[in-house]
């Protein structure tokens, strides 16, 4: 049984791992480091997610209603209202529940302290050797106040080779950003017209989203002579992030819950992730082809509705043929006033 573990990274998944662990009866040392305080308080400033968020929570012993801002039963995409489950959660609150009571250490991981370190250092994976085919699409995120501006649903619309999105966090705050495989996130959000309702910016963080998906995130156990032991990955560090969405947080907690649930064997805990995680491979050609300029086929455009259902966003083929249509017609158009004519919604 292995004895002497660190955690390396204390965001979402390192932080919820160190929990888990904890109830299974195991402790862990945690390293955080500075970088992860920006603007907005936390980096990145991620604070959407899908309904297993719930059971996550309630599996590391806390209950979800505490941390959540606000349900969501529709996204309008692209001005077509859509069924979906989605919520707003207090992500630093939670952060700081998860890890109530420990002292998070400074600086790297000392040599040869212990016996296995987790890698949870998101993007920087600054434990694992390095990706070589690694996908990493910027984003740009601020926090909004908003009056009287609908905080009902959230709004996605696709662009720039990438997408927009505003998350209602209260009946007046929103996250309001974009991401993009090739642009810039900026220009992707000016062009969707997110911003020009006003409100006031009250803080801002951008980074970087893996979007690579497991399967091409390998290894996630490899042994480091320096450390003196073994390295396991675990959340973005392994891709653990739904490369179209971008969404890293359910995932995340997911492949914490399967790294504690094959604590001892690494072979099972890669295969449990692949599996887990299989749809990912998908989505990852599909942006692939994106970023090649390459047209999406119906093939592709069925890999998007699996991403919608994931999202409790069930669409339909006939649905998802007039997103198809939609979309390429709004290329040829001033986005703002297709977007203000609502064309895709008639
Ligand atoms: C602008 C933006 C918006 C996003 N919005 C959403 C969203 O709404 N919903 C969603 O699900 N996902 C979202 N994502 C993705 C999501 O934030 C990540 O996938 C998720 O946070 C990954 O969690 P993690 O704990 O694995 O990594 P992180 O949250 O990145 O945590 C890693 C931690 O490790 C620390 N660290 C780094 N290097 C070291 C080191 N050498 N030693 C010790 N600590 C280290 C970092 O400071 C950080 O605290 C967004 C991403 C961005 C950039």
């Amino acid at each position: 049984m292995v004895s002497r573990v660190a955690i390396a990274g204390a965001g979402m998944t390192g932080s919820y791992l160190y929990r888990l662990l904890e109830s299974q009866g195991m402790k862990a040392d945690i390293y955080g480091d500075a970088v992860s305080h920006a603007a907005c308080g936390i980096n990145p400033c991620a604070w959407g997610s899908t309904s297993s968020f719930r059971q996550h929570v309630r599996a590391a012993g806390l209950d979800p209603g505490q941390y959540v801002f606000k349900d969501f039963r529709v996204v309008n995409f692209e001005g077509v209202d859509m069924r979906a489950h989605l919520l707003t959660f207090d992500k630093p609150r939670l952060i700081n529940d998860l890890r109530k009571g420990v002292e998070v250490l400074g600086g790297p991981v000392p040599p040869r302290r212990y016996e296995r370190v987790i890698d949870a250092t998101g993007l920087r994976r600054a434990y694992l050797p390095r990706i070589k085919a690694d996908l990493l699409v910027p984003c740009v995120q601020y926090r909004v106040r908003r009056e009287r501006a609908d905080s009902s649903k959230v709004v996605i619309q696709y662009g720039n080779l990438g997408y927009s999105w505003m998350f209602p966090l209260s009946d007046n705050e929103f996250h309001i950003g974009a991401g993009s495989v090739l642009a810039d996130p900026k220009e992707t959000l000016r062009e969707s017209g997110f911003m020009n309702a006003g409100g006031k910016i009250l803080c801002g963080c951008s980074g970087k989203v893996r979007s690579t998906s497991p399967l091409d995130s390998q290894p996630f156990v490899s042994t480091d002579s320096i450390l003196g032991g073994q390295v396991w990955g675990v959340g973005e560090s392994i891709g653990a992030v739904a490369p179209i969405a971008g969404e890293g947080i359910a995932p995340g907690m997911a492949s914490a819950r399967l790294l504690a649930a094959n604590w001892d064997s690494p072979g099972k805990y890669t295969s449990r992730i692949l599996k887990e995680f299989s749809w990912m491979i998908d989505e990852r050609k599909v942006i692939d082809k994106v970023a090649a300029g390459q047209r999406l086929g119906l093939q592709d455009w069925l890999i998007l509705r699996r991403t919608g259902r994931r999202m409790g966003a069930p669409v339909s083929l006939s649905e998802t043929r007039e997103l198809l249509k939609c979309l390429t017609k709004k290329k040829s158009t001033s986005r703002r006033d297709a977007s203000m004519s609502n064309e895709c919604a008639k």
